[in-house]
């Protein structure tokens, strides 16, 4: 069974106002999400977060970071900050998270994400599991950190030593990257040759159409062809909300996978999912 989770990094105070419409599509469809949140946003918009997420049964609500701050170098999206920092941005960020929703906070979405995960980065890894996180979603590049991330089958951090502690990689374009919303010009992220060149536009895209038809259809086709667990897209509110602030993208997403028939849930339910798959 192939389950579809919808899945934001919700990280910029211009999040604020595409979450609003973002709920409303949701509602439309009755489509669950998981909301990366970065805790920080909660210091200075806690009452609108509590009044569009909390106590909603479609929601479940994960920690995207206190800060955004990135754990480990990458080569082209920021170097990690410093260690002094690792408990505030994945424990703090728990708390605050767990404080303001009351509810627990079992997964973590790292910001930028990793070619491997958190297999390279030992000291957030600790962190992680010693907070009482039971997810991980920590590997968002496909091979050499190209672009789109692969179909990913979900792992442990058996080999750490964290038997528990589960990856879900997430599949495709960071969205942003693929409409040139981060303004940052072109960036080097192409393979060659390609695993998935029906996915590779010759230019940034422009219509909601096109990013349904480039991104989003040959992920959900190729895992469910594939029998892959989960198939989760990379999106951030602030730039779905840039790009197409009607969310017709999510409407023509959401209407797709009830057509093919996919389970639908958060990734706190593919946690059950792989307790009884093992
Ligand atoms: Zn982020």
């Amino acid at each position: 069974m192939t389950r579809y989770i919808a899945a934001y990094d919700t990280e910029s105070p211009a999040c604020l106002a595409a979450v609003r419409k973002i709920v409303r599509m949701h509602e439309k469809h009755a489509m669950p999400a998981t909301f990366f949140i970065v805790a920080q946003l909660l210091d200075e918009n806690e009452a609108e977060y509590v009044a569009l997420l909390k106590d909603n049964p479609l929601f479940e609500i994960a920690s995207h970071s206190y800060t955004h701050m990135v754990l480990r170098d990458t080569p082209e999206f920021g170097k990690a900050g410093p260690t002094e920092q690792f408990p505030r941005e994945i424990v703090d960020s728990k708390r605050r998270i767990e404080d303001v929703f009351e509810r627990e906070a079992v997964g973590f979405r790292a910001p930028v994400s990793f070619v491997d995960g958190l297999k390279s980065a030992p000291d957030a890894l600790r962190l992680v599991a010693q907070a009482g996180y039971r997810y991980v979603s920590s590997q968002a590049w496909g091979p050499s950190w190209s672009l789109p991330a692969l179909l990913v089958r979900p792992f442990t951090y058996a080999e750490e030593g964290y038997p528990e502690l589960w990856e879900f990689p997430p599949c495709g374009w960071h969205e942003n990257l693929l409409k040139g919303n981060n303004d940052c010009g072109p960036v080097r992220v192409g393979l060659f040759p390609p695993a998935m060149p029906e996915t590779i536009p010759d230019r940034y895209i422009e219509t909601p159409e096109e990013e349904f038809a480039y991104n989003n259809k040959p992920f959900i086709d190729k895992a469910i062809a594939d029998g892959m667990p989960l198939v989760s897209l990379i999106w951030h509110p602030w730039s779905l909300h840039r790009f197409d602030a009607d969310m017709r993208m999510l409407d023509m997403t959401f209407k797709y996978v009830r057509d093919r028939r996919l389970a639908s849930g958060t990734f706190a339910e593919l946690l059950d999912d792989m307790k009884h798959a093992n």
